[in-house]
């Protein structure tokens, strides 16, 4: 980031909530959206953030086709696991309805940011709501807004994709104790069912069909790694924001029952920090949060910290409170994501005309 401050608010808020010091050891590896092309294009800063998820009642992790719940070989156990793009899915959704409620609270405001063509907001999924919870994800993409820009989103009519910047690891359990069970489902709009070909699209396969169900005992934990690759201050402020905020995931779609998240540590680099597969494998067994917790911070100091030019930045008590108590809805974070997320498309459309 350049010596002049162009996220004042953002900046200002990340360093209250974090503390100096710890805003200090991540900032080299924030980036700026400035509308050139120049800004687009990739250079290597990422911020890694884990994170331990916890079953606080029976959950169901039930999946049609294949490979979306998956169990994976840990300390020569099989364990649950989730794949990302399910845990994405439900970051995706919580981002949209804050996103909602920013445009129907600054839509003027916004507007002026986004000049004449605001009106593409009208055909992102950000605008429709929610429609059938599952495919509302799926709706037409306006690949201008902060979602989009920061989650990634394809378009037929747009002349660029956007790649998505909150990537991350699969979720490993960190014990085997699951059942499965594998049944026939009857779809209830054409009594037909399925069989897999892996020829379909996941939404055909979802019709209907052949299911498996993954039940996990409460008190479960996993380990996860959330990954955000050449991240604005505006977008991590919101990235925190929702990780503090959306603590329990599920109760739909294709997780059943809740998934408590406990952010645990985040680390700025020129790459990925370390694998949640690793800190599953080392601390496999375990089933206190705390203990798991001083597992991951070990894990970062001994094996990954040689690999880091920053320090950890640990998620006490006190930056998750403060985190909670950050007001998203303030006019110049609002102001600073949305310029982020026009000045981000401006840089992606010089840079493919430049090309
Ligand atoms: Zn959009």
């Amino acid at each position: 980031m350049s010596s002049q401050t162009p996220y004042p608010k953002s900046v200002e808020t990340l360093k209250q909530v974090l503390g100096e010091g710890n805003y200090k050891s991540i900032e080299r590896y924030l980036h700026r959206y400035d509308g050139t092309a120049t800004s687009v294009k990739p250079v290597a800063r990422y911020i890694t953030i884990y994170w331990i998820g916890r079953a606080a009642d029976r959950m169901i992790l039930r999946t049609e086709g294949e490979d979306d719940i998956i169990l994976s070989e840990v300390g020569g156990e099989a364990v649950p696991t989730i794949i990302f793009r399910k845990l994405k899915a439900v970051y995706l959704r919580e981002f949209m309805g804050l996103m909602r409620e920013q445009w129907s609270q600054y839509s003027e405001s916004i507007k002026r940011i986004y000049g004449v063509n605001y009106d593409f907001l009208a055909g992102c999924s950000i605008a429709v709501g929610i429609a059938g919870e599952e495919r509302g994800v799926l709706h037409g993409r306006c690949m201008k807004c902060p979602v989009d820009v920061l989650m990634g989103a394809t378009s037929g009519e747009a002349s660029y994709n956007l790649v998505s910047r909150f990537v991350g690891d699969a979720t490993y359990a960190l014990t085997s104790s699951f059942e499965r069970r594998t049944g026939n489902s009857v779809d209830e709009v054409t009594h037909t069912t399925i069989m897999l070909t892996g020829k379909e699209s996941e939404e055909a396969r979802r019709t209907g069909g052949l299911f498996s169900e993954t039940f996990v005992e409460p008190g479960t934990l996993f380990v996860g790694k959330i990954v955000l690759p050449m991240i604005s201050p505006p977008e991590l402020l919101h990235v925190l924001w929702l990780l503090t905020r959306a603590e329990r995931v599920g109760a739909r779609t294709s997780i059943q029952g809740t998934l408590e998240i406990y952010p645990v540590a985040m680390i700025g680099d020129l790459f990925e920090v370390g694998t949640a597969y690793r800190v599953a494998e080392k601390y496999h067994s375990k089933k206190s949060v705390d203990e798991v917790r001083k597992g991951i911070e070990d894990y970062l100091n001994s094996e990954v910290k040689f690999a880091t030019s920053s320090n950890i930045v640990l998620f006490t008590e006190n930056i998750v409170n403060n985190l909670k108590r950050v007001n998203i809805l303030d006019a110049n974070l609002v102001m600073e994501l949305w310029t982020n997320a026009k000045n981000y498309v401006d840089g992606v459309l010089k840079y493919i005309q430049a090309k």
